[in-house]
């Protein structure tokens, strides 16, 4: 283990890039975080994992607290069927070591998410219509808990905790060290994109939820809509078939410049990981659409307001065939999350946070909410994050953080 003092890695939401912990442990073996946890309670100093980094509230950036830095056990061991996983690992070292073996898993996006938030919190990926959640994949996760104790948790060993892991969040119950997850077969993918003209949110975003509504598994898209003077949509996707199929798909969605390219399941996920992170500061929040919103509604929350967007990303398929108790992730009948974004750009943060609470609770979604896409200002968080799972979530975390040495804001 190796101590950064003073010099740590900046958050990925510089908006957090303030925080100073007192220390970054860079842990390259599961005793190193033994003893950061140990260390952690005794002293009753803040502490906190890092994986990625990418928490949207920066809470993997504990003021004057010690990070647990996991960039240095950031393996991907693929076994046959079984992918296993470093706590610190990010997508495109995940995706890289997927592909050559020929396996898939359905997990984020952005090149460097960890692989620690994305899977405790649930995890979205653009096969989730057919392949589910990433924590849906989870068969094994060894965990230290905050006695210092290193615990192997499965469906059969420490059935609770496990449960918990598969959603409950990252940050709490304990620091995993390596998850071990089932893979399928990595399917060849047709990823295609529709640019529709600026005015057309309404029509577009109701068009939307009704083509999804009945879309096949194989189909899974996220509809963006950025603000402007008149909001612009967009849609983008990815189709488990063949292109003429996909074609005959898209033509019951509104006329627009499409574009579609059969790719590998690697070039697919090279194709969503993005270039690096441009460090922008940004305030971001989500909701859960449970029923229709009105696009007239939609374009009315995103014209003429300074940049920002609202990105909505098909739920159903294999997500909902898992039971709301079944896993910590309580959302399994959500039509599609909601992930709402201003970049500070000129904008006072108390401004962008102002815009960022109408279009959240403009969208008339309840208390509803993605804990990956933490919002410190969520109104009623562990109701919005958890739903009907939060009590047995709070049994879980007394029971293996009685002391709350985990303790942070929005912390169970
Ligand atoms: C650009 C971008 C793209 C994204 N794309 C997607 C996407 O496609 N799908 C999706 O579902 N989400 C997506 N997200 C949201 C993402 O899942 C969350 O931000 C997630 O928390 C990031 O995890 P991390 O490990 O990178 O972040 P970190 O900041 O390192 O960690 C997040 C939280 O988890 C804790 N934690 C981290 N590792 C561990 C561990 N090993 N054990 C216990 N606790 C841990 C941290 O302490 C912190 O509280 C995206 C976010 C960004 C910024």
């Amino acid at each position: 283990m190796r101590l950064a003092g003073e010099r740590h890695r900046l958050p990925q939401n510089t908006l957090y890039a303030h925080l100073k912990p007192a220390t970054t442990a860079r842990c390259e073996r599961v005793e190193d975080v033994q003893e950061c946890l140990e260390f952690a309670a005794r002293q009753r100093i803040p502490v906190a994992a890092r994986s990625g980094g990418h928490s949207y509230a920066g809470y993997s950036t504990p003021d004057n607290g010690l990070v647990v830095d996991l960039a240095g056990l950031s393996y991907v061991r693929v076994d046959g069927q079984k992918a296993i996983i470093g706590g610190g690992a990010r997508m495109y070292d995940i995706y890289e070591a997927l592909g050559a073996a020929g396996r898939a898993l359905p997990a984020g996006t952005c090149r460097s998410v960890g692989i620690g938030g994305l899977a405790l919190g649930g995890g979205i990926s653009v096969i989730s219509r057919k392949y589910g959640l990433t924590c849906d994949h989870l068969t094994e996760a060894r965990i230290v808990t905050p006695d210092g104790v290193l615990r192997t948790t499965s469906a059969h060993e420490e059935p609770d905790l496990f449960w918990a892991l598969k959603g409950g969040g990252g940050g709490n119950f304990g620091i995993v060290t390596e998850f071990t997850f089932s893979t399928d077969p990595a399917p060849d993918l047709v990823v295609f994109g529709l640019d529709h003209p600026a005015g057309t949110a309404a029509d577009v975003t109701d068009a939307w939820q009704e083509w999804m509504a009945d879309a096949p598994d194989e189909l899974w898209s996220s509809l963006r809509v950025d603000s402007g003077p008149k909001s612009v949509p967009s849609v983008k996707g990815t189709y488990a078939g063949t292109a003429k199929d996909l074609h005959r798909l898209l033509d019951r969605m509104p006329p627009a410049a499409r574009e579609v390219e059969e790719m590998t399941y690697l070039q697919a996920m090279r194709h969503y990981a993005g270039p690096e992170d441009s460090g922008e500061p940004y305030v971001a929040s989500s909701r859960m659409l449970h029923a229709h919103v009105p696009g007239s509604k939609i374009a009315e929350l995103m014209d003429g307001q300074p940049p920002a967007m609202i990105q909505f990303d098909s739920f159903g398929g294999a997500i909902e065939r898992v039971a709301p108790d079944a896993t910590a992730f309580p959302h399994r009948d959500a039509t599609a999350s909601a992930q709402i974004f201003v970049n500070l750009g000129d904008l006072t943060e108390d401004r962008a946070r102002a815009l960022l609470a109408g279009v959240r609770d403009g969208l008339g979604a309840g208390t509803t909410g993605y804990v990956n896409y933490i919002d410190p200002e969520m109104p009623d968080w562990p109701t919005a994050y958890y739903g009907r799972n939060l009590a047995r979530l709070r049994e879980v975390a007394n029971r293996y953080d009685p002391d709350r040495v985990l303790a942070f804001p929005q912390g169970l």
